[in-house]
């Protein structure tokens, strides 16, 4: 349910709960500060996520690494990236290699200026929730709130890192990414992928209709699969259907391992490029599993 409550703080984030913004932003804080999110810090990485999906060099969120920067990596950092289950782990604390800044500090370089004010609200909202936690802890003891909250929660972040990486990345057949001029809203937007989550559809509100949302943003998550189904035809060959799921999506963590297996790095030139493999740390998951 963490989940449930992640995605309406999510339309709030893109101001499709309500037309007013105030009310998007209070119920938004309500919402994502209650499962420890905050709120502005990660609706801003969002928007220039949205804003440049599918470009190498500015996307936020899940992106492929130059093979540059992939060649400098600590093997320390390779494990967090390719090795599950570390990278389950990534958000809100870890980001990419070459990126900097904080989802909860002001002055990161993600924000502007003149959103430093809405960070720190935001962290502030977070910092009341972790307080209230701790209050709970002292009062029911730390265990019950370990079990009701703590786990929760965790198996709410892993799940988060999941998602938001198979929608993104593991499709069949390789997909582009691009730079400077080659890349356009559209391409980028038409490289996302659709999930199917079997039985948990409908307490993801839908969000795996993921082409349809990155396309356009605005449309509120009950609406996504009418969306998606009156896109297809326009879309044609340039949407993918999701791999049908079973009751539960178990095909999801082979979809991940394959991923995590075979897409390392792009290359540091050209405006369209494919993940490649490194043969060492795919000899290195080959070894695991033998
Ligand atoms: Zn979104």
């Amino acid at each position: 349910m963490f989940w449930a409550v992640f995605v309406l703080g999510h339309d709030c984030g893109h101001g499709s709960f309500s037309n007013s913004v105030w009310l998007n932003n209070m119920v938004g804080h309500f919402l994502h500060s209650s499962i420890l999110v905050p709120y502005h810090g990660w609706r801003i990485s969002h928007r220039t996520h949205h804003q440049n999906h599918g470009n190498v060099d500015k996307d936020e969120s899940w992106h492929p690494l130059p093979e540059k920067t992939y060649r400098g990596m600590k093997p320390n950092g390779r494990k967090m990236r390719f090795s599950l289950p570390y990278p389950l782990f990534a958000f809100p604390l870890w980001r990419s290699p070459g990126k900097e800044g904080s989802h909860f500090l002001p002055s990161s370089s993600l924000f502007h200026p003149n959103e430093q004010g809405d960070i720190i609200v935001s962290t502030l909202c977070w910092s009341a929730m972790v307080t209230l936690l701790l209050g709970l802890s002292w009062v029911y003891g730390p265990i019950p709130v370990l079990k009701l909250y703590g786990l929760p929660s965790l198996v709410f972040v892993m799940w988060l890192d999941l998602v938001t990486y198979l929608h993104h990345h593991g499709y069949h057949e390789k997909l582009p990414w691009y730079r400077g001029k080659e890349w356009s809203y559209l391409r980028g937007g038409l490289t996302t992928i659709d999930r199917d989550y079997g039985w948990i559809n409908n307490i993801h509100h839908d969000i795996g209709t993921h082409v349809i949302h990155h396309l356009f943003p605005q449309i509120p998550h009950y609406n996504l699969v009418e969306a998606t189904k009156a896109a297809k035809p326009v879309l044609g060959k340039y949407y993918r259907e999701p791999e049908k799921s079973g009751p539960l999506p178990l095909h999801l963590f082979g979809v991940l391992l394959r991923s995590l297996r075979v897409d390392h790095f792009v290359s540091d030139e050209g405006e369209v490029v494919y993940y490649q493999t490194d043969p060492q740390q795919y000899g290195d998951w080959q070894q695991k599993f033998k």
